[in-house]
């Protein structure tokens, strides 16, 4: 084949990927269509991997490298893809965390490859890019290390602030775009690459360590533009057309999604870049010295069985307990009797966005009888009653009644205004953000303890014992 013919290809490939890509985002958009973007993404993958290995510029020689590459990769990629629901964003960081390193690899080997080769090669676009995918990449690298730790606590959750952290913070990245500088300006002083890369490394490490676990989801979407600008600024160094779109597609997506969050979240865009949100004290042991209230499951099903209207709200102790398909039985149990059951969905209950709607439709709950927290939540005070599920900081009312806790601001579902709450959970410990709930001394509730699958499915076997009797 000659090679105008395979570079035709390769274009060809490149052309039907971008926009498979494209489309792959847009039909992710609902429900309906996401299997087939998630589709549409997999053969882009495959088109842009096939097109890449038939580029006539890759070598016969280097196909045994690449091929032990993909051998590592699905070794290391195949268990990462099993792992549970409620570990997908610490997935995504290490995701965000191998694609950054790959990056910044790439750009350390082009500069010193072209570097040996006499420096003709870097111009000083050429290294604008390289110096914009190291730093971008070996950032993205560390800060989705540290954050992927946070989630999975293996670090701890709250944010770790000292005084000057910004002036130092500024001042780590301002060294790395002033060894940028001067590289551009001279390429051969190579001295300045390694003090670049370690203070891009050090940088990913400090801009993560100062935000608070409440607001990782934020930072995850975040470092994902990040990784998407790496692969961008790689594009221009290979001289790779689909890496620009793909790279491009990915940064803004991310970029959307995290202003998209910051606003579920009433956080300031800017404050989740450089802030310290958990730094705040809560007001700290107000409510330890009050007593709570406790019911069982049977007593609680009673309770329900009472009500003309019942609001679900789950939270990320359902997706633990996985109790979405007793919760589909307590669901027929009480719209059986003709009670109208509503599912309150906040934007960043569970640990992803979409985790309660995904777990819901799992268990065939209707999708039109999921509603979202702005539209639910003037409804509340006419709700009888509303069974928190494995929930916590998304129904705190310290959210909007204390400015002292770190999550004031975060908009909350308001389950503190319905007439009676049922909680459960299996302890009084706090919830993601740490800090106490309220809601749990409020006279009006009363806790059920237990494990989420198992009290709902007491509450649903009392209700079907109930309806044998009538
Ligand atoms: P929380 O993490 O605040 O609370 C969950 C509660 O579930 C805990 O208090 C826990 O209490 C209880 N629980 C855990 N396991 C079980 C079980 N097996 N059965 C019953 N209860 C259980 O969850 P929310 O959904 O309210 O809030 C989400 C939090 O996660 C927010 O702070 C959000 O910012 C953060 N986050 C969200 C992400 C997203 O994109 N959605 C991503 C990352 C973080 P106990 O131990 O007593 O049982």
């Amino acid at each position: 084949m000659s090679p105008e013919l395979r570079d035709l290809i390769v274009q060809l490939c490149y052309l039907v990927a971008s926009v498979l890509f494209v489309f792959s985002l847009k039909w992710m958009n609902s429900p309906q269509s996401a299997r087939r973007g998630v589709m549409a993404g997999v053969w882009a993958m495959v088109l842009g991997v096939g097109g890449t290995l038939a580029n006539p510029a890759v070598a016969v020689s280097s196909l045994p490298w690449i091929a032990l590459a993909v051998m590592v990769g699905g070794i290391v990629g195949v268990p990462l893809s099993k792992v549970p629901l409620t570990a997908v964003p610490q997935r995504t960081a290490l995701s965000h965390a191998f694609g950054g390193l790959a990056a910044g690899l790439v750009g350390t080997a082009k500069y010193y490859l072209w570097l040996h080769e006499g420096g003709e090669m870097l111009t000083g676009f050429r290294v604008f890019a390289i110096t914009a995918e190291v730093i971008l990449g070996f950032l993205t690298f560390t800060g989705s290390l540290m954050a992927a730790g946070k989630l999975q606590e293996f670090l701890p959750g709250r944010p770790i602030t000292y005084r000057g952290q910004l002036i130092v913070n500024f001042l780590t990245l301002g060294g790395a775009i002033a060894c940028a500088v001067a590289l551009i300006i001279n390429p051969q002083w190579s001295f300045l690459f390694p003090v670049l890369v370690i203070l891009a490394l050090a940088f990913g490490v400090m801009l993560i360590i100062p935000i608070g676990g409440a607001d990782m989801p934020t930072v995850i979407a975040l470092l994902n533009s990040y990784a998407g600008l790496s692969a961008v600024a790689m594009g221009f160094v290979l001289d790779n057309k689909l890496l620009i779109i793909a790279g491009a597609l990915d940064g803004s997506s991310g970029l959307i999604l995290s202003i998209i969050m910051c606003k579920a979240m009433n956080r300031s865009f800017s404050n989740v870049l450089f802030g310290a949100f958990g730094s705040v004290q809560e007001s700290g042991g107000e409510d330890s010295g009050k007593t709570v209230k406790s019911a069982n499951p049977a007593e609680a099903a009673e309770i329900m069985e009472q009500a003309d209207t019942v609001v679900i709200v789950p939270g990320y102790g359902m997706a633990v307990a996985q109790a979405q398909h007793r919760v589909r039985e307590l669901y027929d149990q009480l719209t059986k009797r003709g009670i109208s059951v509503k599912f309150a969905i906040h934007p960043v209950a569970g640990r992803m966005p979409g985790h309660m709607n995904v777990l819901l439709a799992e268990a065939d709950i209707p999708y039109d009888d999921l509603i979202e927290m702005d539209e639910i939540n003037p409804e509340m005070p006419q709700v009888d009653v509303v069974l928190v599920l494995g929930a916590n900081d998304v129904v705190n009312p310290a959210a909007k009644n204390n400015p002292k806790s770190p999550i004031h601001g975060m908009p909350i579902i308001e389950a503190d205004r319905a007439k009676t709450v049922l909680a459960v959970k299996r302890s009084m410990k706090p919830g993601f953000a740490g800090i106490d709930n309220e809601l749990y001394t409020l006279d009006k509730t009363l806790m059920v303890f237990g494990d989420a699958k198992a009290v709902v499915g007491e509450m649903a076997k009392t209700l079907s014992g109930d309806s044998g009797i009538h």
